[in-house]
């Protein structure tokens, strides 16, 4: 016997909750499955609690910089991790909270908690029950990646996951990894109070950035007195009496680095190893990423996979996009498809970096004429009346179109001005559009008209 639903979906990520709710709202029956915790990725582990915990950093620093705006704190800025970790849970256990609260009160809508895996196209077994459906939707996410480096399995190590039990400052935390995740451990626990090693094997921080990007950024997290071992060739762990030693075989600096603590910031892994996929003939790529086409139905009809398991974003606003694509698909008859969207993300450092489209070295490769301007932060009147003035604005537009193809904003507010442009690019208007456009004074964004007047030849 086999209970039969019109959806089931495997996941309450970013994209499987609001799923169900627009399916039951359609009048589809829906079971939705979740074998960890409600909200995922970004609720649990990832999103919420680390931007909760980078505010609690950010707070720390501002106070230990008291003296710059007038104001005196009485002896040394201590952080409390329990509070700064009770403040955390609380923030991120009322999302998690909700998520559960809203599916179990969905009408249409049975909500089950066990490990789903296929048995064939159509069904799937949860907790020895079949389930039974004509569409099938799969938000499974992802997991830290741990490499099979030498020494993995005789020191203990940190993930994105077990950081969030960390309730103490670590004396010494070497994080591996120098990219969006291990960046923003690394910046907060130097707040905090931790000495901070970042360890990374190619020649630079954020390596699918410009190179003038990840170089200020570096610059940003020396300032700070973070150490960056970059060309990390060969990295290991080892035992080292009470601490733990990360070789590193570097071209710059010591061959060995020793940390009390290590988190390992390496990636991220599909969760599609365990969920009989080759039983329901869903194709996945060589890293385990499920295939897709443009509207995210897997090769086999009826089964579509969202989220980070599709291999078409890693961010919480590319698996709600999912969602929107194929709920409109779906239900709305409206042809929406992933290749319409615009790459954008952030990267929360303080400051933070806003980025939209092409990068300078997809530009170059695409052989097209283009524009860049480039501004530092310095001379953004908001950044120098709040003290805060890293970082620089980049963008770039096409020299025919005059459509912008990409900017970075690093610097304070950098991850919400970059929606201005980010908008102007979805409108497909020129650059001009907001090069007229009056703003809002004292802003950062006040500054991209002016940015805009400064075009040269892209080389
Ligand atoms: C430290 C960190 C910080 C991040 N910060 C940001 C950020 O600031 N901004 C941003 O946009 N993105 C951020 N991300 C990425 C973001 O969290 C993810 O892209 C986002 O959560 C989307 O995930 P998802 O919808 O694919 O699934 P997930 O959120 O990963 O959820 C998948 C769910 O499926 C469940 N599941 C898996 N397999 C099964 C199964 N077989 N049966 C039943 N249930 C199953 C899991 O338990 C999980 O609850 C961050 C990630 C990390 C790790």
């Amino acid at each position: 016997m086999s209970r039969h639903f019109d959806a089931i979906i495997i996941g309450t990520g970013q994209a499987g909750p609001s799923l169900a709710a627009r399916c039951a709202a359609a009048g589809m029956t829906v079971a939705i499955i979740e074998r960890h915790k409600f909200g995922g990725t970004c609720v649990n582990t990832g999103c919420i609690p680390t931007k909760t915990l980078v505010a609690s950093a950010y707070a720390a620093h501002v106070a230990r910089r008291g003296a710059e705006y007038g104001f005196v704190v009485n002896g040394d800025v201590h952080v409390d991790m329990k509070r700064v970790k009770d403040r955390k849970d609380e923030v991120a256990g009322r999302s998690n909270r909700g998520v559960e609260e809203w599916l179990r009160g969905l009408k249409n809508c049975t909500v089950i908690q066990g490990h789903a895996r296929f048995q064939s196209s159509r069904t799937v077994v949860v907790n020895d029950e079949v389930l039974q459906a004509d569409n099938l939707f799969i938000n499974v996410g992802g997991r830290a990646s741990i490499p099979a480096m030498p020494g993995i399995n005789d020191v203990p190590f940190l993930t994105n996951s077990s950081m969030m039990d960390v309730d103490f400052v670590p004396k010494h935390l070497i994080i591996v990894g120098g990219s969006y995740i291990g960046l923003e451990f690394g910046q907060m626990y130097r707040r905090f109070g931790s000495d901070v090693t970042i360890v990374e094997k190619t020649p630079r921080l954020i390596g699918r950035e410009d190179e003038d990007v990840s170089e200020e950024v570096r610059k940003i997290l020396e300032m700070e007195e973070i150490r960056v071992l970059a060309n990390a060739k060969c990295i290991s762990l080892a035992k080292h009496d009470s601490r733990i030693a990360v070789g590193i075989e570097c071209e710059e600096g010591p061959p060995e680095v020793l940390g009390t603590h290590v988190l390992l910031a390496v990636g991220r892994t599909p969760n599609t190893n365990d969920l009989g996929l080759d039983r329901a003939g869903v194709a996945t790529d060589q890293r385990g990423y499920i295939i897709v086409d443009d509207q995210l139905q897997t090769n086999v009809p009826g089964i579509w996979a969202l989220g980070d398991c599709n291999g078409r974003g890693a961010f919480t606003h590319t698996s709600y996009n999912d969602y929107e694509i194929v709920a409109d698909n779906l239900l709305n008859a409206d042809h929406r498809s992933v290749s319409d969207r615009i790459q954008t993300y952030a990267l929360f450092s303080d400051p933070p970096l806003g980025r939209c489209g092409m990068t300078d070295a997809e530009i170059r490769k695409s052989g097209r004429a283009a524009l860049v301007t480039k501004h530092p932060m310095s001379r953004v009147s908001r950044a120098v009346e709040k003290g805060e003035t890293q970082g620089f604005i980049k963008i770039t537009v096409d020299a025919e179109t005059k459509q912008i193809l990409g900017a970075a904003i690093l610097g304070i507010g950098g991850d919400e001005v970059i929606h201005v442009l980010l908008d102007v690019m979805y409108a497909k208007a020129p650059y001009t559009v907001v090069q007229r456009a009056m703003h809002i004074h004292p802003t950062v964004a006040e500054f991209l008209p002016t940015v805009l007047d400064k075009l040269e030849p892209f080389v």
